[in-house]
């Protein structure tokens, strides 16, 4: 489904716009909300090629199930597993989804204290959540089910825990997916509990997705990414008074040029770690017992970024800009 370059970080560029797919430059692949998609009655596409040439030139589109807003607002789901995979399929329909996610439980634990369920029941949920979408897709789409895994949990024992579980459940998440999600985790970009997360998750030969990036997350666990997400621009952009020339709007939370020049730092921050590949990582010399006993040799994919733990976000690089 994704057709990148295995050794660079494939990334997928947040918006609340979905006119972007129509809008943005070619080769910027992007990340949407079913939020933001369900409004729309005619969804927009990017090339208005005849059928047979719109996979080769299509635009790269990944979905968010909106779960993070949903559990915040009503502390469980309001749109059903059934909703959520129909909506999907008319998605795939017109846009050819990369993947989507699943109507995940978030294990922060302000989130646990919202819905007054514990890690492994957020866990559960999350597993029978993926297992059911998978199993509904079939009555809504002949194509190739779109619902990405996404491992859930707090400490690096609790995603381990959730990797088992699926196990439990049948799911080879290793063997059998092209790419799978670690949840709550955009909340803690900085920390260095995040890097040995990734670092434990990638030594299980899992090609991971990491949900919200910014690029003190980037330089401290990219490498070990195949894809990433992340609209952090669009939270710097509510700060910063209109600099694009435009007259249109007063500030850049939601504009194309000030989100191309931050993709534009995500890519720089990619290549020049990708350019330290094979060089040991530093984090490394902290090994952790769970660690240890998960280590593996990495793939090649999962190579794309170094860690640079201790520079600056991409907010104080904007600013500096
Ligand atoms: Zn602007």
């Amino acid at each position: 489904m994704i057709c990148d370059d295995a050794r660079n970080l494939h990334f997928y560029l947040g918006t609340h716009r979905a006119n972007w797919i129509a809008t943005a430059p070619p080769g910027v692949s992007l990340f949407l909300s079913h939020r933001v998609l369900r409004k729309y009655k005619t969804l927009p596409t990017f090339y208005d090629w005849p059928v047979p040439t719109r996979r080769a030139r299509r635009r790269h589109v990944a979905i968010d199930s909106g779960a993070f807003t949903e559990l915040s607002l009503h502390h469980q789901f309001v749109t059903t597993p059934e909703e959520y995979v129909a909506a999907l399929a008319r998605y795939d329909e017109v846009i050819e989804l990369d993947w989507a996610a699943p109507q995940d439980w978030m294990c922060e634990p302000w989130m646990l204290a919202k819905t007054g369920l514990t890690v492994a029941e957020h866990q559960r949920r999350t597993v029978e959540n993926f297992l059911l979408l998978t199993e509904l897709w079939p009555q809504v789409s002949d194509a190739e089910c779109p619902v990405m895994p996404v491992i859930q949990g707090w400490t690096v024992d609790d995603y381990l825990a959730c990797v088992a579980l699926y196990e439990e459940y049948g799911v080879r998440l290793a063997e059998d997916y092209e790419l799978v999600g670690v949840g709550s985790v955009c909340r803690r970009q900085g920390s260095a509990e995040i890097g040995d997360i990734f670092r434990t998750l990638a030594g299980l030969d899992l090609p991971l997705h990491g949900f919200g990036v910014k690029l003190a997350g980037l330089r401290r666990y990219g490498r070990y990414l195949v894809t990433a997400d992340s609209m952090a621009w669009s939270y710097a952009g509510r700060r910063t008074p209109t600099q694009c020339g435009s007259t249109r709007h007063k500030s850049e939370a939601n504009c194309q040029v000030f989100a191309l020049n931050w993709r534009n730092h995500v890519e720089a921050v990619a290549a020049e770690a990708k350019r330290e590949i094979g060089q040991p990582d530093q984090l490394d010399l902290f090994p952790t017992p769970a660690r240890a006993a998960h280590q593996r040799a990495s793939r090649p994919a999962k190579q794309a970024a170094a860690a640079h733990p201790g520079q600056d976000d991409q907010l104080d690089l904007f600013a500096a800009a």
